[in-house]
């Protein structure tokens, strides 16, 4: 057989397992779904229903446009927008009953001259990730009429991915503190990794994005979330070399011995960082191939030479429950999130839900 083109198998019941072992860490709290970005890839209209089928009823988007794709697949659910509302989506939020996280003065200002009938908003609050949010000035600046018109209280950690970070204290000091004005309402302040910093960060509602997708949201821990995202990439071409040799642009990769390579379809343009050059790997079963010359926009070169059992069109792993996203993000200088953000848009990979 002779394939040429990468598959990206998506796995989720690994998606829902990992979504019910958070919410058995979080077991006080609503855990919502943040699907924002496509699902981080991975396709809303897979995703959410998925996850409704494990009881999630409560989803976060970062733009309406995405909300609206949600509410085409789960018609009562609860779905929040981070990104707020404006002029150029109040008729998606009418149309899909979106609730908007409000983060500005401003944007409070157009809510109160566009409500919509049966929506609260939520209240996001700055408390040390200088992102997005209202300050304590301008929650002071509230009327207790205005305050009555939300629902929950938000903000997001900057360093929760490390357990003894001061800024950790730090934020949920601010939260509770600013909470003491808005004493009426729900709380939300965790996203994944927050989950794991105890009760006290769980408040009522946590948002769950990257470690339900199987990343590995606390770097000092062992990863317990279950790799959602299996990435295989074909053999096109093996091919024996000479000492001496240059293998792929610029030749900077010489060979020092006789040796075998594999040439494998999968790229750059298939969302692998170039920056893998030099340290990247793949995978054959148990063996370790280590990538050899730049990588290109369609291929990757690889030693083989003491692989075995690899023959031309067979598939190695490129990712996979030993060499997770978040691992390629490591040798690739960058994070997890943005490993699985660029291999799930190439829109190059075939995608295949895993049975
Ligand atoms: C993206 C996002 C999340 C989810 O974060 P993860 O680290 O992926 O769990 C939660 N809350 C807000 C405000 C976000 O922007």
């Amino acid at each position: 057989m002779i394939y040429s083109q990468s598959v990206l198998l998506i796995d989720l019941n690994a998606l829902k397992e990992n979504y019910l072992f958070l919410k058995q860490t979080a077991p006080n709290s609503i855990c919502a779904a943040v699907v924002k970005n496509n699902a981080y890839g991975l396709g809303i209209e897979r995703v959410v229903p998925a996850l409704r089928e494990v009881g999630c009823n409560d989803f976060f988007v970062a733009l309406a446009v995405e909300g609206e794709r949600v509410r085409s697949v789960a018609p009562q659910a609860n779905i929040y927008v981070l990104q707020g509302i404006g002029d150029d989506s109040v008729k998606l939020f009418q149309d899909n009953k979106l609730i908007p996280v409000i983060s500005t003065p401003a944007m409070f200002k157009f809510w109160m001259k566009n409500k919509i009938d049966g929506i609260k908003p939520v209240l996001n609050i700055e408390t040390g990730l200088n992102r997005l949010g209202f300050r304590k000035k301008d929650v002071m600046a509230l009327t207790e009429d205005e305050k009555k018109e939300f629902s929950y209280l938000l903000s997001h950690l900057a360093c929760a991915d490390e357990p003894y970070h001061f800024m950790n204290r730090h934020q949920i000091k601010e939260f509770d503190e600013m909470k003491k004005m808005l004493p009426n309402l729900k709380s939300t302040l965790s996203a994944s990794d927050g989950v794991f910093l105890g009760e006290n960060f769980q408040k009522d509602m946590v948002r769950l994005g990257a470690a339900m997708y199987g990343l590995n949201t606390a770097p000092d821990r062992q990863n317990k979330m279950k790799a959602v995202v299996h990435l295989k990439a074909p053999v096109l071409q093996i091919a024996n070399v000479s000492d001496g040799e240059y293998i792929g642009y610029g030749a900077s990769y010489k060979t020092k011995k006789e040796m075998k390579i594999a040439i494998v379809s999968i790229g750059y343009a298939d969302g692998l960082p170039r920056s893998l050059m030099g340290r990247g790997r793949v995978f054959f079963l148990d063996q370790e191939i280590r990538l050899i010359g730049r990588l290109s926009m369609d291929n990757l070169m690889c030693d083989v030479t003491d692989v075995k059992g690899l023959k031309e069109g067979m598939f190695v792993d490129v990712l996979n429950n030993h060499y997770t996203a978040d691992d390629m993000g490591a040798d690739a200088g960058t994070i997890g999130y943005e490993i699985l953000n660029g291999v799930c848009k190439s829109g190059r990979v075939q995608i295949i839900e895993k049975k």
